[in-house]
């Protein structure tokens, strides 16, 4: 493409982004599609191009509205995110430098500025010194990565001789902890038997004494523990693991302790919220993902290892062709994991930081708490709705119940097509999950553009769900 055309283009695109943003509330949240729709309207592919702006209309007319709108202001399903301004267009330089930061001399400033952004966050989040960070796509990475160096401790021989004939390795996480630790765990060798979930206490936190008791057992039975996952923001509920007192047994055991704060991990930048995070230091690893709460845009989830080197280990190969004059003097970033080629993430996590400030986030993250609290407050004071998580991380958990007149099976399959009906609507985008066998919807605020008047919006629209369900819903008496 001659630049003249990249710079005509360009200008096309850009309005097209702030056209986008400006109007991405009046789209539906989810399209009126079912699966395969799209795949049948796609042609062949084509043998001698096409001009730029053909390709551009087809995108208008065809893909996007088979698309989730995700930076909507009421999207609300699994977790909220925004791809704020300054991350989308550092999206745009990046893929313009086209860099892949392998090793230093690939590419410098993807090496030390992913090094100074994120020393710098950790500082920000009250992390002490001795923590290297670097980023990968997603925290399910981040988690296998510092699993593998756990595994590695637990495990020296294993990167030679694999784990025939060791001990069954174990990992400890509670029953809430995300899925991404089990796949962590089977891709590690270590099997869907290597992972122990631990039940919940009488106030719903993670029963340190039954890890204590599941660690000394396994030790008895010539099982091996490998590493303890505590959860801060857990997908679920939000709920927080006690990591002070996990980190506790960790030690005492000799075990890795890696916490997930995928989610959770922004909230350590407000001073009033410091004290649910006291204890995380102590751990050998954290995950924390920019890309859920922090208005970058997807993919980027930061991985601060204690003692980097233990990860560094982990992954060690020899290749003589990836070796340059810098070799042992810089930090190659393709050390600290498994993919060799290494995105410029860092350029946009730089970008919204330095665009928002850190105080701007703060407040942005008070505000999504406020107006998901203040939601939480009307669905509780409405009748025929129960509220299990309030909104305190921007996440309410809640449901529609029958009075009573009806069977558990008839309550889920409502509150099931509640969330079905309102996706449908294109209005808003709501989960689900199910907690002790109930089914619970999940409405996430932490879009940058989300309004009280958007949360008005969507609650009107799930009343509206309730009542047209209740009427469809079989067999049931109300
Ligand atoms: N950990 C927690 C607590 C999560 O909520 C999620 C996803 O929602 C993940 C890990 C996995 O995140 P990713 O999609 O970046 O792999």
């Amino acid at each position: 493409m001659p630049v003249e055309e990249v710079r005509r283009y360009a200008h096309e695109v850009a309005d097209w982004i702030a056209d986008y943003l400006a109007s991405v509330g009046d789209l539906p949240v989810f399209p009126e599609i079912a699966p395969g729709d799209l795949g049948r309207q796609l042609g062949p592919l084509s043998e001698e191009g096409e001009p730029f702006s053909e390709i551009l209309a087809e995108f208008d007319r065809v893909i996007l509205p088979a698309t989730t709108h995700w930076n909507h202001p009421r999207f609300h399903a699994w977790f909220a995110v925004s791809g704020s301004g300054p991350g989308i267009l550092a999206e745009a330089i990046v893929a313009a430098l086209n860099l892949n930061g392998m090793v230093w001399r690939a590419g410098p400033s993807v090496t030390e500025l992913e090094e100074h952004v994120v020393a710098h966050l950790a500082r920000a989040l009250g992390l002490p010194p001795g923590w290297t960070g670097s980023i990968n796509d997603t925290a399910s990475i981040s988690t296998l990565h510092a699993l593998a160096a756990a595994r590695h401790v637990a495990f020296p021989d294993a990167t030679d001789r694999g784990l025939a004939g060791s001990p069954p390795g174990r990992v400890y996480a509670s029953c809430e902890a995300h899925s991404s630790v089990d796949r962590a765990v089977m891709a590690l060798g270590m099997g869907r038997e290597g992972i122990v979930r631990l039940p919940r206490d009488r106030d719903h936190l993670l029963d340190v004494g039954a890890l204590r008791s599941a660690i000394r057992s396994d030790r008895e039975a010539g099982h091996r523990p490998v590493a303890v996952v505590a959860t801060l923001g857990t997908t679920s509920t939000t709920s927080l693991d006690p990591v002070d007192a996990m980190a506790r047994v960790a030690r005492e055991a000799g075990v890795w302790l890696h916490v997930d704060a995928a989610y959770g991990g922004a909230l350590a930048l407000l001073p009033e919220w410091r004290n649910a995070f006291r204890g995380w230091e102590k751990a050998d690893s954290i995950v924390f993902n920019p890309h859920k709460w922090l208005f970058t845009p997807i993919d980027c989830s930061v991985l601060w290892v204690r003692g980097r080197d233990r990860l560094r280990a982990a992954f060690a190969v020899d290749a003589e062709y990836l070796r340059t004059a810098e070799s042992g003097r810089a930090t190659d970033l393709m050390e600290y994991g498994i993919a060799l080629g290494r995105r410029f993430r860092a350029l946009k996590l730089w970008f919204v930081l330095r665009y928002f400030g850190l105080e701007g986030i703060r407040r942005r993250l008070r505000h999504h708490i406020e107006l998901a609290r203040s939601l939480a407050g009307t669905i509780e004071e409405t009748e025929g709705w129960s509220v299990r998580v309030h909104g305190e991380m921007g996440l309410i958990v809640f449901r529609a119940t029958a009075g009573g007149k009806d069977g558990a099976g008839v309550e889920g399959a409502l509150n099931r097509a509640i969330v079905d009906r309102v996706a449908r609507s294109g209005v808003a985008l709501l989960s689900h999950t199910e907690l002790d066998g109930t089914v619970w919807i999940r409405l996430a605020v932490g879009n940058l553009r989300t309004t009280a008047e958007d949360l008005e919006i969507t609650w009107s629209a799930v009343c509206a769900a309730r009542e047209a369900c209740l009427v469809e819903l079989p067999g049931v008496n109300w």
